[in-house]
């Protein structure tokens, strides 16, 4: 199954937004030939958060996508048509794309497993652009094996992404069975102790540091402080690329286009028709942050965040091989209960967000 903003040549790519309207791409997402390549078979196209901005997949011009394992709550998102279809059987594997948690949030959600690879490990060839030094594409599947696999498939070096990293990547299906003797784990406090983590996320976060400590790991608590900046960062930096990356909808090269009496009406009424209220919030704090007078306010401060909180989670390693924090603050929450409060909606990304910065797999 493939989030909806991969690009297949000639087959509808929607992002789930209006303003993509009949819009066919005359090429195939490089993933997508490295599945196809593979003997994969894709099955279709799944619904997301509008241009993957969204962690419910209520956003979407088609309406929500619900949970598989309990229809009355949201499957995350913005891969949420991913998870759910591996959740309910209808795939077996997915492909999503996290740019500050959309693959790990709705697989936690759906209780799949879902992986975002560091940066540059995947091409983002035909990959729909939301914030472009953040968006990366991964694997959801139903468990560590299986994702794993798919991983290596898409996997490896593209010259059509300028961001692909060029050395061979280290295997990692090879290395499931080795166990975790001696590994150590770092469990991040800001995040495992946040104020307003859910008793069941608690419980799931003892539960697997147990496993751990009992498989052999050496697991300690490690302090990151800074990981407190990193929701207020990347509300700032992902909508000022965002603002960037979509002002190519105008009507004119893709999809949508609502004619008025001059090429600037035409602009405006098709980018009011085509994009939904959550994408319009983005471009409109995006292009705050960026102009004249407030840049170096939001954006430059944001990017300060953004140093310091890698430079942090750089020491965090020096002591451990892994850090351990929950994904998301909550477990599923019902439909329709976030929508109409942004910044609730934006606290699910509390946990995934700082980890994406350094680009490493969290
Ligand atoms: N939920 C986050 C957002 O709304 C992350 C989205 C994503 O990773 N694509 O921006």
């Amino acid at each position: 199954m493939l989030k909806d903003n991969l690009c297949t040549r000639g087959v509808p790519t929607t992002c789930s937004s209006r303003i993509l309207d009949g819009w066919r791409p005359p090429y195939t997402a490089t993933v997508v030939e490295r599945v196809l390549a593979a003997g994969g078979v894709p099955m279709g196209k799944a619904n997301l958060d509008e241009f993957a901005m969204g962690s419910s997949t209520e956003n979407s011009a088609f309406g929500p996508t619900r949970n598989p394992r309990d229809p009355s709550r949201v499957p995350g998102g913005s891969s949420g048509g991913s998870a759910a279809a591996v959740a309910a059987g209808f795939a077996p594997l997915a492909l999503g794309s996290d740019t500050g948690g959309s693959i790990r949030q709705p697989a936690a959600l759906c209780g799949v497993v879902g992986m975002k690879p560091t940066y540059g490990a995947v091409s983002r060839y035909g990959l729909v652009a939301f914030a472009s030094s953040l968006d990366q594409i991964g694997p959801l599947a139903a468990n560590v094996a299986d994702a794993a696999l798919l991983y290596e498939v898409i996997a490896g070096h593209d010259p059509a992404d300028s961001t692909s990293i060029r050395q061979p990547l280290p295997p990692v299906a090879a290395g499931l069975d080795d166990g975790v003797e001696g590994l150590r784990v770092g469990v991040v406090e800001e995040l495992a102790g946040a104020e307003g983590m859910e008793p069941e996320v608690v419980a799931a976060v003892d539960g697997a540091t147990r496993a751990l400590e009992n498989a052999g790991a050496v697991v300690d608590r490690v302090s990151v402080p800074s990981v407190i900046y990193g929701l207020s960062a990347y509300y700032l930096i992902a909508p000022a690329e965002a603002s960037s990356n979509l002002a190519r909808y105008d009507g004119v090269r893709y999809g949508l286009r609502v004619d008025a009496d001059d090429v600037g009406g035409m602009n405006a009424r098709t980018r009011a028709r085509g994009f939904g209220a959550e994408v319009k919030r983005r471009i409109m704090l995006g292009t705050y942050a960026l102009s004249a007078g407030y840049y170096d306010a939001y954006y430059g401060q944001a990017q300060r965040a953004r140093t310091l909180i890698i430079r942090d989670l750089a020491r965090a390693y020096e002591r451990f091989d892994v850090l351990l924090a929950p994904t998301s603050p909550t477990v599923a929450f019902p439909i329709g209960e976030r929508v109409e409060d942004p910044l609730a909606m934006y606290l699910s990304d509390v946990c995934t967000i700082p980890p994406t910065w350094p680009g490493t797999p969290p």
